[in-house]
């Protein structure tokens, strides 16, 4: 795709929604056809647009999506509401609220249930509604973050008329390590998770996000909740050649300028020029949520050259040392920010972050074009 189709942006970032499905699928066929594949769609959709995202994947067969909060759950019942195809559920990973009762019944949205208050909250509104309304109790095993502490869950055990009244479609509990194939972390929250689950028979249970799925059987049970493979970045540890990139991000070359040896490029003069140089200035900064720290680390590729970012990152720019590359490369006015010799793992390693903050920091700017719908 060339630049001048995203109009105005200087910079564009490219979506295969059919790498997303076709992710998807790997990590459903990573576990028996008896265990289910959600998806995260959390945080837009991990920065790169949870409606796009959700429907292809609803399309593919794809039914539980998880949200953090409330908010994107509407938001995301909105627009697949208007789609009219099979409604799929839609979940709320920080739960109900005090006042979002309503709204989560209305929009039929799924909480998971974090702790007693928020069960017997749920519970005495699904008497009131005369229902028995969905939800999924989180159980701590280990992140000590989110989910049932050990106290409450004895109480729970013991008090098991507790959960009358709402249909509890699954217990669940959330991975701390699983990235970490051989960290023993992964075989206690498992024990744990299994000595809890005993308790509840008959309620199917889900533990595994994307690392956690490629992780033996014995972490799968009924569904899995992968996020970040599906948009094409491993989880560290883990083998990454059955996943399918996702994202291209492509940024415009707005000047190519001449430098004389000894001129010092980008604010605070930090970097030197040690030869007559030629330098692109390239359309995209900070404010477009390509990091700092990438200044003087990441490389572009330029047809079939890739070239150093020189000097600091600013917010609306970087500066890339392109004096070894082709002219008529540099013809095309624009360079690829990720490529193959420069995926969103090394970049996110460069940044001193993960892939994870990489994609949700992702600004409004750049044009978005989504591919294979
Ligand atoms: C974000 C999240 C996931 C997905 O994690 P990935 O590492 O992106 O696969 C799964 N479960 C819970 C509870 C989460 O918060």
């Amino acid at each position: 795709m060339s630049l001048s189709a995203t109009g105005h942006a200087d910079s564009c970032l490219s979506i295969d929604l059919g790498a997303i499905v076709s992710n998807w699928r790997t990590i459903d066929s990573l576990s028996s056809a008896a265990t289910i594949t959600a998806a995260m769609v959390k945080a837009n959709g991990y920065g790169l647009g949870a409606n796009k995202v959700a429907e292809a994947l609803a399309q593919a067969g794809c039914t539980e999506f998880f949200v953090a909060n409330l908010g994107e759950a509407i938001a995301l019942r909105q627009h697949l509401d208007g789609l009219g195809q099979n409604q799929p559920n839609i979940m709320t990973l920080h739960g109900c609220h005090l006042d979002q009762l309503d709204d989560h019944a209305a929009f039929r949205i799924t909480p998971v249930l974090n702790d007693l208050e928020q069960l017997s909250r749920w519970r005495m509104f699904s008497q009131r509604q005369s229902d028995r309304l969905p939800a999924l109790l989180h159980i701590d095993t280990g992140m000590t973050r989110l989910g049932f502490d050990t106290d409450q869950i004895d109480w729970l055990i013991e008090n098991k008329s507790a959960l009358d009244g709402v249909d509890c479609r699954y217990v669940m509990s959330h991975m701390v390590s699983a990235e970490i194939a051989d960290d023993p972390i992964n075989a206690r929250q498992l024990d744990a998770f299994n000595e809890v689950r005993q308790w509840f028979a008959g309620i199917p249970a889900s533990l595994a996000n994307s690392a956690g799925s490629m992780l033996s059987a014995a972490y799968h049970f009924q569904m899995t909740r992968p996020g970040i493979a599906l948009y094409g970045a491993h989880p560290a540890d883990l083998p990454t050649d059955r996943l399918t990139r996702v994202v291209t991000w492509q940024a415009r070359i707005v000047q190519l300028r001449h430098a004389k040896a000894g001129d010092r490029v980008g604010y605070g003069g930090t970097y030197l020029l040690g030869r007559d140089s030629r330098i692109a200035t390239v359309g995209v900064g900070y404010a477009d949520g390509y990091n700092r720290k990438l200044g003087g680390k990441a490389t572009v590729l330029i047809g079939t050259q890739t070239a150093p970012v020189i000097g600091r990152v600013s917010m609306d720019s970087i500066t890339v040392d392109v004096t070894d590359i082709d002219p008529a490369h540099l013809r095309h006015g624009s360079v690829e920010l990720l490529h193959d010799g420069y995926d969103l793992s090394r970049m996110a390693g460069d940044a001193d972050t993960i892939a994870y903050e990489i994609l949700t920091r992702l600004g409004t700017r750049p044009a978005r074009h989504y591919q294979n719908a």
